[in-house]
């Protein structure tokens, strides 16, 4: 995609569509969503912004029949903890593939899709879902 068709939205919020978060490099854990300070070294952490690769595996999932009024026309659809090859954890919606197929330790990758159509003034949300790998 060219740099100027990038829709506003998506150069406002950054983390939604490259999921970007963060990694300490004194102790090397990585944070999702990001994170400044590290719990785990506090002050003596050195924590750097850090793009994840959008590898991970599903960790659990559930299968929504009865979705948000915004998400209506997406029905059934698969809600899964991945667990990104880096570490951290992260809930998001599992597409291109038919909800009886997802398993658990299913390997997935990042895509951009819309996430959801307010009504009122017609504004597209897009963000990031995992689909088979
Ligand atoms: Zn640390």
């Amino acid at each position: 995609m060219a740099e100027g068709s990038v829709p506003a939205v998506w150069r406002r919020y950054p983390q939604r569509y490259r999921l970007v978060g963060s990694k300490c490099e004194t102790c090397g854990e990585f944070f999702f969503p990001p994170r400044i300070i590290c719990p785990n070294c506090r002050r003596k952490g050195k924590v750097v912004e850090y793009q994840f690769s959008g590898r991970g595996v599903v960790e659990s999932y559930t299968v929504v029949h009865t979705p948000p009024a915004d998400m209506e026309d997406q029905a059934p659809y698969v809600l899964a903890i991945v667990r990104l090859e880096e570490g951290p954890m992260l809930t998001a919606q599992i597409v291109d593939v038919d909800p009886r197929e997802v398993k658990i330790g299913m390997p997935v990758r990042m895509v951009f899709r819309r996430i959801s159509e307010d009504g009122e003034d017609g504004l597209i949300n897009y963000g990031y879902k995992f689909a088979p790998l």
